[in-house]
């Protein structure tokens, strides 16, 4: 029987980032991951340039049963820290826009330096390795081969192994062809945990019916928008696909929506449409109406919106005899534009689970469960889900370096 101080389950940005940090402090780790490979999101995220961080970290870019329990882990290892950490290594980036940080280079560069620290830090690392059952020890099993401070026996694929800190860093199902479970999630009802609900977010939405069908003609165009949902605003790009709308301003506002839900989007999020077109009126504008809105947005999109039934019939009037119901329409359709999503594309091309361990059981100061001594929770599989812009990451090392203090 093989015996180690620390087990994490879960070779990914958080169960690395701690394995590193326990490594060094002494720790003897064992990271197991049933994945043939480690870090299988890091290397994909990003367009494979991984956007590790952002320049701007705050509690607001975090979404939670418990907004505050993300607030002290934020602040003990802080964006600025990975960065020193990346600049050490002298890993080349570039701020892309909005803060967010992304390699020069590949994402490969970034997942080297984990690998480095976790080498630091004698982190011993098996991949292909399934864990079938975990329970804790009983006081009466401690025997010659199971030392005292042993609490929990795990079976893997690569034999049975007790350890006295056992981490569950197994992020959420998203991309489950990268080794994504539900595992965490079953592993804490186990012990006893609340779930909160979960759903696929930072994901596109898809539209059926005629809805569709205007998406569909005009799938590869893109502007930029304001977006909204219960209350929360984005201005990022919004791109029309083949099933939906997708880009970064619908990925952003999935983690605020639930089915149902109207979205608004602003399709002229900088100005006042109105006033605009009193002003080519008062100017004696003779261009076409499609002309004019084509020097202000992408013109297959101008063409299919005046195309639409409820602007038919100011699509061919004359700048200077749209009527202010005309105007009316023009703003509600160009500015204030409401829709239903059928559904989204789900787990196969979400970047995050919103929701997973219930916050509730967890100290916020060591990611130990409060009533199960030993045993921890880190990153994605805990119910804190960030905004797109190197968030989640941020969230990963920041949980996966607090807990690598203790466990
Ligand atoms: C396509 C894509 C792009 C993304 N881009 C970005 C980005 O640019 N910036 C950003 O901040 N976030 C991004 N994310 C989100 C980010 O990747 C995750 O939030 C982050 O990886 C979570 O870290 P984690 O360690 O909690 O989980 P993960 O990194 O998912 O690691 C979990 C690990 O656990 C292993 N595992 C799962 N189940 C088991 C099991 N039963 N037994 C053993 N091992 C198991 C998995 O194989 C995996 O290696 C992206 C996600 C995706 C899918």
């Amino acid at each position: 029987m093989r015996f180690v101080d620390t087990v994490i389950i879960g070779a990914g940005a958080a169960g690395l980032m701690c394995a590193a940090t326990a490594g060094q402090r002494g720790r003897q780790v064992l990271v197991v991951d049933h994945a043939n490979k480690v870090g299988k999101k890091i290397l994909m995220s990003g367009g494979g340039r991984c956007n590790f961080t952002n320049y701007t970290v705050e509690p607001k870019n975090f979404l939670s049963d418990n907004p505050h329990f993300c607030i002290s882990a934020l602040k003990r290892y802080t964006q600025h820290d990975f960065i020193e950490l990346v600049q050490r290594y002298e890993l080349a980036y570039h701020e892309k826009t909005l803060g967010q940080l992304f390699c020069d280079n590949r994402a490969k560069d970034l997942l080297a330096i984990l690998l480095a620290e976790c080498e630091l830090g004698g982190v011993d690392i098996q991949t292909r390795c399934a864990v079938s059952r975990i329970r804790r020890l009983s006081e009466d099993e401690m025997t010659d081969e199971v030392p005292q401070q042993a609490r929990f026996e795990l079976l893997t694929s690569n034999g049975p192994v007790v350890c006295e800190s056992l981490v569950i860093a197994t992020g959420g199902p998203s991309i489950p062809t990268l080794g994504a479970s539900h595992y965490g999630y079953e592993l804490a009802r186990q012990f006893g945990l609340k779930v909160t609900d979960l759903q696929a977010s930072l994901v596109p939405f898809t539209l059926k019916g005629d809805l569709l069908s205007l998406a569909q003609s005009l799938a590869g165009v893109s502007m930029p928008v304001s977006i909204e949902c219960r209350d929360q605003i984005f201005q990022e790009a919004l791109l029309f696909t083949h099933k939906g709308i997708s880009g970064p301003a619908a990925l952003q506002i999935s983690n605020y929506w639930y089915p149902g839900d109207t979205l608004t989007i602003n399709f002229l999020p900088q100005m006042d449409l109105a006033t605009e077109i009193r002003q080519w009126q008062q100017a004696g504008v003779k261009a076409e109406l499609k002309t004019q809105l084509s020097r202000l947005l992408p013109k297959r999109f101008v063409s299919a919106w005046l195309e639409r039934a409820e602007l038919q019939s100011i699509e061919s009037k004359p700048i200077a005899q749209l009527s202010r119901e005309d105007i009316e329409s023009l703003v509600s359709m160009f500015q204030g534009w409401q829709l239903v999503p059928s559904g989204t594309e789900g787990y196969k091309t979400a970047e995050v689970t919103r929701g997973g361990v219930c916050t509730d059981h967890i100290s916020s100061k060591t990611f130990e469960v409060k009533s199960e001594p030993g045993l921890y929770f880190i990153g994605e599989v805990l119910d804190v889900t960030g905004w797109l812009g190197g968030f989640n990451f941020q969230w990963a090392w920041s949980s996966g370096w607090c807990a690598g203090q203790y466990v």
